[in-house]
């Protein structure tokens, strides 16, 4: 069986973003948003995504007549990143509509993070700017990711 452990997905603790980058980073999520393709749901979905070289990447929701071909914003974020050579992540913000609570990213946004680190900072915020931020591996906690494919080999 081959190595199948991915590269350049070390984890980079980034605990310390100082507050303007995190701000900018919350509005870039925000205005991503105003992408959103979600004509099934109206629930739009931004996310800005900040690599260990300071890139941002965006993304938002996008839906589809065949309701489960949709994709959530942050894997659209995360897929554009590595499809320009970009594995390594140091936070990314998501932003919707909601006042009342953080939007939180899905169980499949949580693998898909969790296949490039699990120390990245993950900014879960409400329209007025304001964010609850957790570290992937506490959002999936006892996951699986590419290690654990490259201990099979042994
Ligand atoms: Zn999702």
């Amino acid at each position: 069986m081959s190595q199948v452990k991915a590269k350049g997905t070390e984890d980079h603790g980034s605990k310390n973003l100082c507050q303007e980058t995190i701000d900018k980073l919350i509005s870039q999520s925000q205005e991503a948003k105003k992408q959103a393709y979600c004509p099934y749901s109206n629930f739009r979905v931004g996310a800005a995504l900040l690599t260990q070289d300071n890139r941002v990447f965006t993304g938002c929701n996008v839906e589809n007549a065949c309701y489960n071909l949709g994709v959530c914003a942050e894997r659209n974020a995360m897929a554009k990143a590595v499809s320009e050579g970009y594995k390594s992540f140091k936070a990314i913000a998501i932003a919707s509509d909601m006042t009342d609570q953080f939007i939180s990213p899905c169980g499949g946004c949580r693998q898909f993070m969790r296949e490039f680190g699990l120390k990245w900072q993950v900014y879960m915020t409400k329209p007025n700017g304001s964010y609850q931020n957790k570290t992937v591996d506490e959002l999936l906690p006892i996951s699986f990711g590419p290690e654990d494919l490259s201990m099979a080999d042994a």
